[in-house]
C-alpha cells in the first residue's frame, strides 16, 4: 500500500501555480498562493475563519483540503473561483487577456466587518457605540499617515473627543471591540514607496495584547493575521 502521507502537502514550499494563459491569472496565482501559505499552518483554525467571509473564501479554502491531500490541482481550484468570481462580477473578475487587481480580490473575498466599537466615560462609565463601519480590507488613502502606526491614528483617534451628556466631560479616547479581527489587509496602491509597514499593530482585549503580526507584503497591499496571540 502506498504510503499516504506521502502524497499530503505540509508547506508552502511545493506549491507552484502554471498561469493561465487563456484567462489570465497572476492576481488569482498570487493570492490564492499567499493565503494557503497561511491556511496550511494551522488548517483548522482557518477552516473555522474564512468560511464565514464569502463563498469565495469557503470554495476556496474547502478546495485547499482536497488540494492538501492531492486530490485536486491547484490550477483547477484557482479557475473554478475564478469562474464563480467572475459569475457574480464578470466586470472584476473578467475571463480572458484581462487583468484583475489583488485588492479588488481581497475585497470582494474578504467581506467580514470591523464590529461596532464603542468609549467609556471615566467618570460614569457611560458607553457610547461607535459604529465606524470599517471592512476588514482597507484603503490607505495619501494624506492618512506615513506608516501604519499614524494611519491608525488618524481613523481610531478622535481630534475632539465626545462629550458624555452626563457628565459633560469628554469621553476616553480608547475605542473598545467586542472582537479582534482575524486578519486584515491593506490597499497600499495609492501610496508612494516611502509609507512604513509595521510588523505589528498591537490591540487591547480584555487587558490583554492581542499582536496583528505582518504576515504577507504584496506590490500593492499587505496583509496582517493574529494568528499568534500572547
Ligand atoms: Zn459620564
Amino acid at each position: 500500500m502506498p504510503d499516504d502521507r506521502s502524497s499530503v502537502i505540509t508547506s508552502i514550499d511545493r506549491v507552484a501555480l502554471k498561469w493561465n494563459r487563456s484567462d489570465w491569472s497572476c492576481a488569482y496565482d498570487s493570492l490564492f498562493t499567499l493565503l494557503f501559505g497561511i491556511w496550511i499552518e494551522r488548517p483548522r483554525y482557518w477552516n473555522k475563519i474564512l468560511r464565514t467571509h464569502s463563498i469565495y473564501l469557503q470554495q476556496l479554502v474547502k478546495g485547499f483540503q482536497d488540494f492538501r491531500v492531492c486530490r485536486i490541482a491547484f490550477e483547477n481550484l484557482r479557475d473554478s473561483v475564478h469562474e464563480l468570481l467572475y459569475t457574480n462580477n464578470p466586470n472584476s473578475f473578467p475571463l480572458g487577456h484581462s487583468f484583475a487587481s489583488v485588492n479588488d480580490l481581497l475585497r470582494t473575498m474578504f467581506i467580514e466587518q470591523i464590529p461596532a466599537g464603542w468609549i467609556t466615560c471615566s467618570i460614569c462609565h457611560t458607553n457610547l457605540v461607535i459604529n465606524h463601519g470599517y471592512s476588514i480590507h482597507f484603503d490607505i488613502l495619501p494624506g492618512t499617515g506615513r506608516s501604519t502606526a499614524e494611519w491608525i491614528k488618524s481613523i481610531f483617534d478622535y481630534e475632539n473627543s465626545p462629550i458624555c451628556p452626563i457628565c459633560n466631560t469628554a469621553y476616553d479616547k480608547t475605542i473598545h471591540l467586542p472582537k479582534v479581527p482575524h486578519i486584515i489587509s491593506f490597499d497600499i496602491s495609492s501610496l508612494s514607496s516611502q509609507f512604513v509597514i509595521s510588523s505589528n499593530i498591537k490591540i487591547l482585549k480584555n487587558n490583554r495584547n492581542t499582536i496583528l503580526k505582518l504576515r504577507v507584503t504584496m506590490t500593492y497591499g499587505f496583509m496582517m493575521d493574529n494568528a499568534t496571540q500572547v
